[in-house]
C-alpha cells in the first residue's frame, strides 16, 4: 500500500529524515518508534505532504504520494491524527468530527448554487457516517459538548472520530495514548484493534508508550536522527541492542 524509499527532509543545517525506507502492506499495524526527535512527526508530515521531501519517493496505492497538493490528500483516503489534538475547543464534539467528514467530503467544496442538491445530498451522508461513528466510539452521549473541558480520554476518541469519518484507508496516529492512563491505554487499544477490521483501515502508530505499541502493532520501525536503525516484529525489536542503545539509553 505504502513504500517508502530514501526519504530525506531538511530544515537548514537539521537532517530530519536521512535516507528513510519501508513499506506498509494493506490491512497491517506498523509502528514507528524512536527517541524525541527522531523524525517520527516528520515522517507523518511528508506523507500528509505538510512538508515537502528533498530526496527520496514514497508510493501510496502505485502512485507518486509526492506529486499530490496537500489538499489532495485526504481523497486519497490517508487521515491522521496529532500529537497536540487538532480539536476546536469551542465546536461540539459533533461539529469537530464533522469537519473531518468535510474535509474528506465533496461537499465543503462543491459550493455554486447549481450544484446545492449535490451538496444536500453529501451533507447528508456525511451528517449519517458522523453519527455512525460517533456512536462506535461511545460519544454520542457528549455529542453537543464543546470539546473543552472533556476529559482527555474522550477528546482523544474525537480526534480518533475525527479522522474516521470519510473511510480512509490509511490512518497515521501520532501518539494516539499519549496522556492516558493504563486503563485508558488498554481500553484504547481495544478500540483500535476493533476499528481496524471494522473501518478495514491499515495504521501507522508512532508512539512513545512501549507496551502499547509492542502489544497493537506487528511491525515496528525504530528512527534515530532521521535514520532507520531497525525494523522486525515486537519481539525482535524489543532485543535489538541498536534500539536499546537509542531509545531507552542502554545497550
Ligand atoms: P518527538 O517524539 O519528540 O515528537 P519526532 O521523532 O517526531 O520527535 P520530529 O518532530 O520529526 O521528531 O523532529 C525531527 C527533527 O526535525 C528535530 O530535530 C526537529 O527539531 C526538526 N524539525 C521538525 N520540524 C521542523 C520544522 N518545521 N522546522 C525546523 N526543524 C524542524
Amino acid at each position: 500500500m505504502l513504500e517508502v524509499h530514501d526519504l530525506s527532509v531538511r530544515f537548514g543545517g537539521i537532517t530530519a529524515l536521512d535516507g528513510v525506507g519501508f513499506s506498509v502492506r494493506r490491512g497491517e499495524m506498523v509502528g514507528l518508534i524512536g527517541p524525541n526527535g527522531a523524525g517520527k512527526t516528520t515522517l507523518f508530515n511528508c506523507l500528509t505532504r505538510r512538508y515537502d521531501a528533498d530526496a527520496g519517493t514514497v508510493q501510496y496505492e502505485g502512485e507518486n504520494l509526492l506529486a499530490v497538493p496537500p489538499h489532495g490528500i485526504a481523497a486519497m483516503g490517508i487521515a491522521r491524527t496529532f500529537q497536540n489534538l487538532g480539536l476546536f475547543p469551542h465546536m461540539s464534539v459533533r461539529d469537530n468530527v464533522l469537519v473531518g467528514a468535510h474535509h474528506r467530503g465533496e461537499a465543503g467544496f462543491l459550493t455554486a448554487a447549481l450544484r446545492l442538491p449535490r451538496v444536500r445530498r453529501e451533507e447528508a451522508r456525511l451528517r449519517a457516517e458522523t453519527e455512525a461513528v460517533l456512536e462506535r466510539l461511545a460519544l454520542t452521549g457528549v455529542a453537543e459538548h464543546p470539546a473543552a473541558g472533556l476529559p482527555f480520554g474522550t477528546l482523544k476518541r474525537v480526534e480518533l472520530a475525527r479522522a474516521l469519518v470519510g473511510g480512509p484507508k490509511l490512518l497515521l496516529l501520532d501518539e494516539p495514548v499519549n496522556g492516558l492512563n493504563s486503563g485508558e491505554v488498554e481500553e484504547f487499544s481495544g478500540t483500535l484493534r476493533a476499528i481496524r477490521q471494522e473501518f478495514d483501515v491499515t495504521m501507522v502508530v508512532v508512539e512513545h508508550h512501549m507496551g502499547f505499541v509492542m502489544g497493537i502493532c506487528e511491525r515496528i520501525v525504530c528512527l534515530n536522527f532521521g535514520r532507520k536503525i531497525a525494523e522486525g516484529p515486537p519481539a525482535e525489536i524489543q532485543r535489538d541492542p541498536g534500539v536499546m542503545q537509542a531509545y531507552l539509553g542502554t545497550a
